[in-house]
């Protein structure tokens, strides 16, 4: 169980995401990723095995930025470390991040496979951004596409949420893992340890 943080600005959320990060990495980790909603809406997501350094180095020759963003640090439970296991995980412009494990995770993705939905990863998060998503096609709310999704899983999450359907929108869920809540002067945070804040 590793790191969360996520931001909802008037000004680029890019710096403090990686120095949130960066103040996380004591609980070490093994991989890191971010999803930042660019000024087109278009979500943009980076992630890669290896430090926040190396993150950074992937920013900088791809840079992102944007006002609603969230990042992750992963210490592996389900799945190799590799960029592709990284979060955050994305399904047709939802991006989560997840600490924890998804006890449930092989039944949803059963379920979830009969409906089309395609899987990348071999971690137990992914099923959340498929989950998510597939109610938000009914819903048409992410904050209640998420209350959906999280009333299916089993297990541990502390979960980050974001959507290019609702930019200035972050939806934080937990359960069994922590996540915390940094409310600004027109901006908030989430993160799953204060030290990040
Ligand atoms: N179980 C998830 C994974 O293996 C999350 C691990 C974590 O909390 O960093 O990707």
């Amino acid at each position: 169980m590793c790191g969360i943080v996520g931001a909802v600005c008037q000004r680029n959320v890019y710096k403090i995401l990686i120095e949130g990060l960066s103040r996380l990495e004591y609980r070490g980790y093994d991989s890191a990723g971010l999803s930042i909603l660019d000024q087109n809406q278009t979500l943009q997501t980076r992630k890669t095995v290896g430090k926040v350094a190396d993150l950074q180095a992937l920013c900088g020759t791809d840079p992102v930025a944007g006002t609603t963003g969230i990042a992750h640090t992963r210490w592996a439970t389900h799945g190799q470390p590799n960029s592709i296991n990284s979060h955050p995980h994305v399904s047709a412009g939802v991006s989560v991040v997840h600490n924890g494990i998804i006890e449930n995770h092989d039944a949803l993705r059963d379920e979830l496979r009969q409906s089309g939905y395609v899987f990348v990863s071999d971690t137990d998060s992914e099923v959340v951004a498929h989950l998510v998503r597939s109610y938000l096609d009914t819903e048409n709310d992410l904050q209640a596409a998420v209350a959906k999704a999280i009333s299916r899983l089993e297990g541990a999450y502390a979960l980050g949420v974001m959507s290019d359907k609702y930019p200035g929108l972050l939806v934080g869920a937990r359960s069994g893992s922590p996540l915390v809540l940094g409310v600004g002067i027109d901006e908030n945070f989430i993160a799953s340890d204060q030290m990040a804040l």
